[in-house]
């Protein structure tokens, strides 16, 4: 349910914490977490509180484990699969093990767990690195060696990365985003309401700082310098919401304008280093971000900016250090900002790892094993079902043009699925993995994408490529393929369930798909037209007449509290409230429509209608618990709303919700008709 909209790094997918706690033994299986009326607390009042009549029980019984942030039905089937993963890394571990993928999975893993050598390395694998760093003259040397950081996951000053280009999106462009920030957001500096996080954050970096032998005011004055250096760059970073507008944040510009455009910059030495020279042009996300940098390179001496690179080279590496540097950025990136306390266990801190760096070799191993074949047919047949409503609502929807509705029409007949996992897996075996070099390894996987994407710029895009793996409880809407993608991990109960009913079914994975066809259609995926490229295909009065009725998911949603005085970013949340949405309104009208025509289905059970049903199951996969820290710094980064609201946001604006359980107008859950929205 999270949709790709960038590829530059931090701004894919959000990345949630979903995964296995420690209340099971590792060796123990996890139950599967499919719908269950157990869950219910029926002493509660339907219309007065739905979310806890649907899943009150699970939310009292089911407290966020200590190494966890927050625990939902995400994280519970993620549980599972990474339950499944340990069984694949042990075993890849099996010295008898020699084939290509699985041998080099086992490298991996075993390279993560070798505590003993990772101890003996200590900071040593820093080095190198912090030689190249001394050695600076420049700020042209600054960028050459951010170049070098980059390509091999180390961060600073900015992102960059290779995805199709926005407004030509066949070809892949190189892109350039704001960046360079230690903390979670630009907010967490600007505004007073973080001053305790900043404080943490300045202790957290003189610690690290002092892992490398610096004396505690050295470092107590660095850390200094890394977060006065940090708090420029967020006053001169967009905020999120307006990081939203995909048509605000494209600017085309030719690399021989680089030069004249950010003198003190110096990306053409960036460029040439990272062999990208050779291509005519760019895009900037933010030209304002690149002129302040190239405005704070000038005023800040060489000596801030080295302070800060060896804070990103600390930073890009703690967690593959030893047990002093891991625990320390727990501390504060776990405990601190998300208030989780306890890591999670070794084997799945790895896991998570190997996933990331050679997820389709892993995953490879995964779907061989866990992925029955016969998923994919049946989940074709949902799409298709979907689809059908989605088609007929743009069809008949009354405030669109017919000008505009043909055009959405062609786009919508465009669309295109992709389920399970891809057709060919991504070939690692060139890259070097040895099982008692854990820093090595991650780079070596960072430099082979940073290369495997740095090569094809200009080149056409590889439309059959993933960008999740195989094991994740996730999906996406790719904007400039116009495709919606399932992997393997979330097609399992309680999305996907074979065992239950069509209601059930329709109320969680019928909801994923519909959530995702909607991403089309939401606030910014209606900016990309039938190719997939940005390009304004709406008339005047039908964005009017769209943005009225978004103003109404705004309103309801920017009126939720998470905690006393934090609200729901309804600007934020936009798209995905419009796309939980309607994926309620075409999940629901797909489940009538299977009904209609196989009318034995029509029946209740364990008391039940199906009606009742679909909307138990979409609340029910929406069941969270989390940490009042994680609450906070999500409601500050991420562009969903927190569960209990989508648990009950779509419901609210459908008179069939308000039907299925005979919830009347006073009730607290009943919305004035006049309130509620409807866009698809
Ligand atoms: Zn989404």
């Amino acid at each position: 349910m999270y949709e790709l909209k960038w590829l530059l790094p931090g701004l894919a997918a959000i990345g949630v914490l979903v995964a296995a706690g420690q209340s099971f033994a590792a060796d123990a299986e996890p139950p599967v977490p499919r719908f269950s009326l157990d869950y219910m607390d029926r002493s509660i009042d339907p219309g007065t509180d739905f979310y806890h009549y649907a899943a009150g029980n699970w939310l009292k019984q089911n407290p966020v484990p200590a190494d966890k942030s927050r625990w939902g039905a995400f994280n519970e089937l993620q549980q599972r699969n990474w339950f499944l993963i340990h069984q694949i890394l042990d075993s890849a571990t099996n010295p008898a093990v020699t084939s290509y993928p699985a041998r080099m999975v086992g490298d991996f893993y075993r390279s993560a767990l070798d505590t003993q050598r990772r101890e003996e390395l200590g900071l040593k694998p820093l080095q190198n690195d912090l030689n190249k760093i001394a050695r600076l003259t420049s700020a042209k040397d600054l960028l050459q060696l951010l170049a070098d950081f980059h390509s091999r996951g180390i961060g600073g000053l900015f992102n960059d990365g290779v995805s199709p280009d926005e407004k030509n999106s066949s070809v892949y462009a190189y892109e350039i985003w704001q960046g360079g920030l230690g903390l979670p957001d630009r907010d967490y500096y600007l505004k007073d309401e973080f001053s305790k996080q900043r404080i943490a954050y300045s202790n957290h970096v003189a610690k690290m700082f002092q892992l490398l032998g610096e004396p505690e005011a050295d470092a107590e004055t660095n850390a200094g310098t890394v977060l006065s250096l940090e708090t420029e760059l967020a006053k001169i970073s967009k905020s999120r919401v307006d990081l939203r507008d995909p048509i605000a944040n494209y600017h085309k510009m030719t690399v021989d304008s680089l030069a004249t455009n950010y003198p003190e910059l110096h990306l053409n030495a960036y460029l040439a280093d990272s062999g990208l020279d050779a291509m005519p042009d760019l895009v900037v996300g933010q030209p304002e971000f690149l002129a302040g940098v190239d405005r704070l390179l000038l005023e800040r001496p060489l000596a801030d900016w080295k302070i800060y690179l060896r804070w990103n080279l600390l930073h890009g590496s703690a967690q593959y250090l030893n047990n002093a540097a891991e625990t320390e950025n727990f501390s504060f990136y776990g405990t601190v900002l998300s208030g989780q306390p306890a890591q999670e266990p070794r084997w799945q801190r790895a896991a998570r790892v190997v996933d990331g760096g050679i997820g389709e070799a892993l995953g490879q191993l995964y779907v061989e094993k866990y992925y029955p074949p016969a998923a994919r047919a049946r989940m074709n047949e949902l799409v298709e079902n979907v689809k059908d409503v989605f088609g007929d609502r743009l069809r008949k929807v009354d405030w669109m043009t017919e000008g505009t509705r043909a055009k959405a029409l062609a786009k919508f007949g465009r669309f295109s699925q992709k389920i399970g996992y891809p057709d060919k897996f991504r070939d690692y075996s060139s890259i070097t993995i040895l099982p008692d070099d854990y820093l090595g390894n991650v780079r070596r996987v960072t430099m082979f994408e940073s290369h495997r994407e740095f090569v094809r710029v200009g080149k056409p895009v590889e439309r059959a490529e993933w960008h999740m793996t195989p094991p994740t409880v996730n999906a996406y809407f790719n904007p400039s393929q116009n495709e919606i993608v399932f992997p393997a991990g979330i097609l399992q109960p309680p999305f996907f369930d074979v065992t239950m009913d069509d209601a059930v079914n329709y109320g969680a994975i019928g909801v994923v798909i519909g959530h995702e066809i909607t991403h089309g259609y939401d606030d910014q995926g209606r900016k990309y037209d039938a190719d997939g490229n940005l390009n304004d295909w709406w008339t005047d009065a039908d964005a009017t007449a769209f943005e009225a009725r978004a103003q109404k998911v705004v309103d309801q949603y920017s009126a939720y509290e998470i905690l006393p005085g934090v609200h729901v970013n309804g600007r934020l949340t936009l798209g995905e409230n419009i796309a939980d949405l309607g994926g309620a309104s075409v999940a629901y009208e797909a489940l009538e429509r299977a009904l209609a025509k196989d009318p034995a289905k029509r029946k209740s059970i364990d008391g039940f209608t199906p009606e009742q049903r679909f909307f138990l199951s979409l609340s029910q996969i929406w069941r969270t618990n989390c940490r009042e820290a994680e609450m906070v710094r999500l409601i500050t980064v991420d562009v969903h709303s927190p569960g209990q609201f989508r648990a009950i946001g779509p419901h609210v604006n459908m008179q069939e919700f308000y039907d299925a359980f005979g919830i009347k107008q006073g009730a607290p859950m009943w919305r004035p008709v006049e309130l509620r929205a409807k866009i698809w």
